[in-house]
């Protein structure tokens, strides 16, 4: 059956390549109308007075969505920017253009579902049709090689199961053009971060990329880190790094907004593997973007589980609520040069390495002991690759209430500066105030005696704070 009209309604889909949802509408209707919705809810303040999402967070998407008005109006098309709940917005305007269904990429967490059905139940009484479409994994819901249900709790078991019966589907083709209705269509203005009661981030310029929103910057990044700089062939050896554009992908921020298809990145390594070298280091690539992949279906798994204190685990509650020791770790003020050096970067850029929020996670967890939520509630507000699930269930994973099959997951501060940050330059990178202690010793200004700190500059309490607790001693 053919539609005359559809509307695709775009969320964490932010692209036109490999989106089925887009794919499936061209094909399915005469005429197609793309719309975003800005929801309120994503906006404004949570508890202890952060934001849901701050400005970097807002800013990057602001960009992707701009991207994809243009992408769609270079297809024929254009984009129609709503504001307001899309449970609402979006059958209203079908009625309104008179289109016969809604097409939407399927979510798996409770407040994105709660959106979906109550779209569903409006547009249905409206008589309009809905459908959605699986689209953010690399491997389709439906290839899975077991239920939902019964998704193996441990990664390796789900991904060696998944490496052997499931095949990654190639990618949807990208419409040649888009038959967009030529009648008179508002199509509404991209709000300003004032709209949502934010400030135009500062760029400082310390960032390991200039992250910009958008497919064709998603694209450009694939470009320039497999094919232009041929990084892809060292992933393995060198994503544990810290600073820099090229020690990993940096994919994340566009994956998190779907300017970029997992599907995509997958096929592009297969090409990289047969016209460059196939290695550990192309193997690893993909190894990480199914560590996304399961995190996914775990979280479809365990519904609301991901968002409580005990996870998925029986557990009680063990946990200190201190504000003040959270907004110290937050801010960057612990006198813990590696975590303070990691937060800084978060709250000045959106990013961090991999490495470092698994050391600030534990941290927060270990060290301080602090509910593990509110870290997780701090980086869904700052992270400008926030993703619901890859974030909660790497938080679970780390508090130790998540899926990680090794009891206490304690990351000891000292020695991964050893290992990652051997000679100080990420610490100094992010805290001038220590800037002139020299070598490994700026990760421990709290071990210097007087003179020491006098001839570099330092006052503990004073430039730099006393450290909030005691660091094991680390030679
Ligand atoms: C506490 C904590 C919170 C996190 N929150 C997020 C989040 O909100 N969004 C997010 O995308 N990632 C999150 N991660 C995972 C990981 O840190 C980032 O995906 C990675 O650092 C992004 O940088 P990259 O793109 O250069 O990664 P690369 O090393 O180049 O990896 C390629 C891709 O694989 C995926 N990937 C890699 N590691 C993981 C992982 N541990 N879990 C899930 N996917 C992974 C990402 O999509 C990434 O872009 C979190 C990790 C921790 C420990």
């Amino acid at each position: 059956m053919k539609y005359r009209r559809i509307i695709v309604w775009f969320r964490n889909d932010l692209r036109i390549h490999d989106n089925v949802t887009l794919s499936m509408a061209c094909e399915k209707a005469e005429e197609v109308i793309p719309v975003y919705c800005f929801d309120p809810r994503h906006f404004g303040e949570i508890d202890l007075g952060m934001e849901k999402m701050g400005n970097l967070r807002a800013k990057f998407l602001k960009e992707s969505v701009s991207e994809l008005r243009q992408n769609l109006q270079k297809l024929g098309a254009d984009l129609v920017v709503l504001h307001g709940f899309p449970e609402k917005e979006i059958p209203n305007l079908a009625v309104s253009l008179q289109a016969e269904a809604i097409f939407f990429s399927e979510e798996v967490t409770d407040e994105e579902k709660q959106v979906d059905d109550a779209l569903e139940s409006t547009a249905w009484k409206k008589g309009i049709k809905t459908r959605s479409f699986w689209q953010h994994t690399l491997f389709h819901i439906e290839d899975l090689p077991f239920p939902i249900g019964q998704t193996p709790e441990v990664f390796t078991q789900f991904r060696k199961e998944c490496e052997k019966f499931c095949k990654v589907r190639l990618h949807a083709s990208t419409p040649n053009s888009i038959n967009f209705p030529k009648i008179e269509i508002e199509k509404g203005q991209i709000p300003a971060l004032s709209e949502f009661g934010l400030k135009e981030p500062e760029d400082t310029g310390r960032g390991v990329l200039m992250f910009k929103g958008g497919e064709q910057e998603g694209l450009r990044r694939l470009q320039t880190y497999f094919w232009n700089l041929d990084c892809l062939k060292d992933y393995k050896n060198t994503r544990n790094g810290l600073l820099g554009a090229n020690y990993s992908s940096k994919f994340s921020p566009w994956l998190a907004l779907g300017c970029l298809s997992p599907r995509q990145i997958y096929w592009e390594v297969k090409r990289y593997e047969k016209e460059r070298v196939k290695n550990d280091s192309t193997y690893w690539l993909v190894f990480e973007l199914i560590w996304r992949d399961y995190f996914r279906f775990i979280a479809k798994k365990h519904g609301n589980k991901i968002f409580q204190l005990k996870g998925i685990k029986p557990f009680a509650d063990r946990w200190r609520r201190d504000e003040s020791l959270f907004w110290k770790w937050a801010n960057g003020h612990t006198g813990i040069p590696f975590v303070d050096a990691n937060m800084r970067e978060l709250n000045s850029t959106g990013f961090m390495s991999n490495r470092g929020r698994q050391n600030v996670a534990s941290f927060l967890v270990n060290d301080l002991g602090i509910d593990w939520r509110w870290g997780a509630a701090y980086f869904e507000s700052k992270l400008i690759d926030y993703d619901v699930c890859s974030n909660w269930c790497n938080w679970m994973y780390v508090a130790g209430v998540g899926n990680d099959p090794r009891e206490n997951r304690y990351f000891n501060i000292l020695k991964q500066g050893s290992n990652h940050d051997k000679k100080g330059d990420y610490v100094r990178h992010w805290i001038p105030e220590l800037g002139k202690v020299p070598g490994f010793d700026i990760h421990r200004p709290f071990e210097l005696n007087t003179s020491e700190l006098k001839r570099y500059g330092v006052s503990l309490g004073g430039n730099y704070p006393h450290p909030i607790v005691s660091m094991k001693v680390f030679t």
